[in-house]
């Protein structure tokens, strides 16, 4: 009798209360993480539209010429598709590794990184 016990301790199916409340919680945050970027963009988008009037009241542009930017911009990867992307991978130039978008140095031997604007260091 104490065999089986054992047993049914070490089975899989003893583990499966376990991992039902492992699965629960990791649910419930990954909506709680969902719920946190859905305030995010909608703060941004707000954000962004207050400077979009401004800056279209003050220099007598119309929403055609945002329309416009938006789509340079986003063919700048060579894709139509709503976002940036495909960064490219920059390399130093004076020891020929990887730089990090976040460091304005190469880590390595703190060669300079060319960034091309301010929004390079953010993603
Ligand atoms: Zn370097």
């Amino acid at each position: 009798m104490l065999e089986m016990l054992w047993w049914a301790q070490q089975s899989p199916m003893s583990q499966a209360p376990a991992d039902a409340t492992c699965a629960r919680h990791r649910a419930t945050d990954a909506s709680i993480r969902i719920r946190q970027l859905e305030a995010d963009v909608d703060r941004l988008l707000l954000i962004n539209r207050a400077l979009w009037e401004l800056v279209r009241a003050q220099h007598g542009l119309e929403d055609s010429h945002l329309l416009e930017k938006v789509k340079e911009l986003d063919l700048r990867d060579g894709r139509l598709d709503g976002k940036l992307t495909a960064h490219q991978i920059q390399r130093c130039q004076r020891c020929g590794r990887t730089l990090s978008r976040k460091h304005p140095r190469c880590i390595y031997c703190g060669g300079e990184s060319f960034q091309r604007d301010a929004f390079e260091t953010v993603r």
